[in-house]
């Protein structure tokens, strides 16, 4: 397989937290994909959503379909632009496993929660599930990733936090890039919610086809949609409109990108890391990029239905954490056990947070068990 000179070489990785020996029949960075997809919360992925909430129907997307489809994307990029294809798979797969039940809401609520023991971050809480809390692996902890993979996973880090990481939190403080494959994988990101969730909403009616008129990336291919295909279902053309949508995104992701790369001539890795961010759209998609996003914010994520849930889903979690804090021996003994040794060392912000990845590792169907469980003096157990 051959790279350009600003991907990244296996061969040539920054290396694991502990030393390994190099794996047979494979990369460092397809071993990296390999352990994410055999881990639990890679699994739990598939009960965990972003806007709806997962018992609200089996058609729409969940966390796994979701880092399915960034895979994908990124993936695609990646081979158009000789980046390392396996790194921007890895990335891709392993960028969500910490997000916590009930998407966005649960994570600012939780976040709320642990304002005062160190906050909760669903970006950082990815890498904690890499490096610490899945737990299998006989010689390490967690994955034991690459470095090149866990950078990848670590998008954002306020400064003080970066100063606790070492190497991974340089790039923070040096206000570098990270690798191609971690920008793209990024970006691809962005292209597969804002389209899902345009799939979604449609399907859910709470969005209308009309409305989305009102967005030039939309409008433009809803149209040709209908001039090739009058007789078209609402379905086909959904999906049609969609489709197009994102091939153009991920075109014009691929021809911006490289046009960039070649004016820059990178040498190496290195001259991508000191560069200015390179994975990106021309400015006209970028603006309908944003202005997809907008029409999403102002139209889907408001809504009604959606409010009232996201209102739930925080109240889930608010009272779940306080329950947990309050009496730990509510959850699991191996996380009583952990809560009781952190504690020990780092009095009740250490107990807080591991309350708090108790109720992050939890899928949404989980989360709405043991609230009723634990609220619900009907049920014993
Ligand atoms: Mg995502």
């Amino acid at each position: 397989m051959a790279w350009a000179a600003y991907a990244c070489d296996p061969a040539r990785s920054r290396g694991r937290r502990f030393a390994e020996p190099p794996p047979t029949g494979r990369s460092e960075y397809q071993r990296d994909r390999d352990r994410i997809v055999h881990s639990a919360a890679f699994r739990r992925l598939e009960y965990k959503t972003q806007v709806f909430v997962n018992h609200e129907g089996d058609l729409f997307r969940t966390r796994l379909t979701h880092s399915l489809e960034v895979a994908q994307i990124a993936r695609t990029v990646a081979r158009a632009l000789a980046l390392n294809e396996d790194l921007a798979e890895a990335i891709s797969l392993a960028h969500d496993l910490g997000h916590t039940p009930f998407g966005h809401a649960g994570q600012d609520a939780l976040n709320a929660c642990m304002r005062d023991h160190g906050g909760f971050e669903h970006n950082f809480q990815s890498l904690r599930v890499v490096d610490e809390l899945e737990d299998k692996y006989a010689a390490f902890p967690g994955l034991n990733l690459t470095f090149e993979t866990r950078e990848g996973i670590l998008k954002h880090c306020s400064e003080a936090r970066a100063r606790t990481l070492g190497a991974l939190g340089e790039r923070f403080l040096e206000r570098r890039q990270p690798s191609l494959e971690a920008q793209l994988a990024n970006v691809a990101d962005e292209i597969a919610y804002n389209n899902h969730d345009v799939d979604d909403g449609l399907r859910s009616r709470l969005l209308r086809l009309e409305q989305l008129d009102a967005m030039p990336l939309f409008a433009r291919h809803c149209h040709d949609v209908l001039v090739a295909y009058p007789q078209a279902t609402v379905k086909q053309q959904r999906h049609e409109t969609v489709r197009r949508m994102i091939n153009e995104l991920v075109l014009d992701l691929t021809e911006n990108t490289r046009r960039r790369l070649a004016a820059a001539a990178l040498a190496d890795v290195e001259a991508v890391r000191a560069a200015p961010p390179l994975v990106g759209f021309s400015e006209r998609l970028a603006e309908d990029n944003r202005a997809l996003k907008r029409f999403l914010r102002e139209h889907l994520y408001q809504q009604h239905p959606v409010y009232r849930m996201t209102v739930k889903a925080k109240r889930v979690v608010r009272e779940l954490f306080g329950a947990l804090l309050e009496d730990p021996r509510l959850m699991p003994p191996e996380f009583f056990e952990r809560a009781r040794g952190k504690e020990q060392r780092y009095g009740v912000a250490g107990r807080a947070r591991v309350v708090a990845d108790y109720i992050a590792g939890m899928t949404d169907r989980y989360a709405l068990d043991e609230y009723e469980r634990l609220f619900n003096p009907r049920r014993l157990r």
